[in-house]
């Protein structure tokens, strides 16, 4: 079922589990992802980057796909295609293209000009029946070329940027993009908490969701966070199940080339990453 991100995270945030973002590179990615949610009669949102949009030639391509791929496989569970980090322009680039999610991520502009564009935002993605996320304190690490260095929100321009009415909201709560760092001092708690305090029922998002400890992810779950954001770990899975394919010399036995043997094992992985995720963040069976 195609649909856009804002009652799955309603009942999440009320329910207290998370529904994850599983960002997506391609029709294995999304067929994985979906087939997971399916058998785990899971929710789950599928995130498309500017750049992972581009590779997979165009926004409107996306879209096609990912619908034709529901319909092809007849899933029931609740998808919604959600553009991540997005400009201004690209919000109007998915939503033309008929995504039913986007993030606006103004959170590199001075906190006036952040406010503006959501606040349009909001009003067209309202009129059209479309979630919007937006973002207040850049988030470290690195996301298609643009570095951020690891902020903690400030809870009152949180307040600020939900009271306009997004759907769900993003906040710097020391969390990176990619793989953390040996000496990552983990996720800011008293942060989560002070923005939860003063943004009430708005479901939070935590991005850079790979390689944070289970015990962290279940808190801030517990504070409050109903959107988690997994993509590094999908593509190490999947690399690592690709790389022990063809070091184990199988594409080289009998038709181990055809690429539908050859991604085979990557696709698998890719399965089980998106099944460990929805098990931890306890949204299975919550479709
Ligand atoms: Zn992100």
């Amino acid at each position: 079922m195609y649909v856009s991100a804002k009652n799955m995270l309603i009942k999440a945030k009320a329910g207290h589990y998370a529904v994850p973002q599983i960002n997506i590179n391609n029709l294995e990615w999304t067929k994985a992802a979906l087939q997971t949610a399916q058998e785990l009669n899971a929710p789950i949102i599928l995130g498309v980057s500017e750049g992972a949009g581009k590779y997979m030639c165009g926004f409107q391509t996306v879209a096609d796909m990912v619908k034709a791929i529901i319909e092809g496989l007849g899933i029931t569970v609740p998808v919604a295609l959600h553009l991540d980090h997005g400009s201004y322009d690209a919000c109007y680039a998915c939503m033309d293209a008929g995504f039913l999610s986007v993030m606006f991520d103004g959170s590199h502009y001075p906190i006036e000009e952040n406010i503006e564009e959501t606040r349009e935002l909001v009003r067209v993605t309202g009129e059209r029946g479309i979630s919007l996320e937006a973002e207040v304190g850049s988030i470290g690490g690195e996301e298609d070329g643009v570095v951020g260095a690891g902020e903690v929100a400030d809870p009152a321009e949180c307040k600020q940027i939900a009271d306009l009415g997004v759907t769900m909201l993003a906040a710097g709560i020391g969390n990176i993009h990619g793989k953390y760092p040996e000496n990552w001092a983990g996720l800011d708690f008293g942060a989560l908490e002070a923005i939860q305090e003063l943004t009430g029922e708005m479901p939070l998002v935590l991005h850079g969701g790979t390689g944070i400890p289970e015990e962290m992810i279940r808190r801030a779950i517990e504070l409050g966070v109903s959107k988690i954001n997994v993509n590094t770990e999908c593509q190490l899975a999947f690399a690592a199940a690709t790389r022990g394919y063809i070091e184990a010399g199988k594409d080289l036995q009998g038709k181990g080339f055809d690429p539908r043997k050859l991604l085979a094992p990557g696709v698998e992985a890719i399965k089980a990453a998106v099944k460990e995720k929805m098990t931890l963040f306890g949204c299975v069976g919550k479709a």
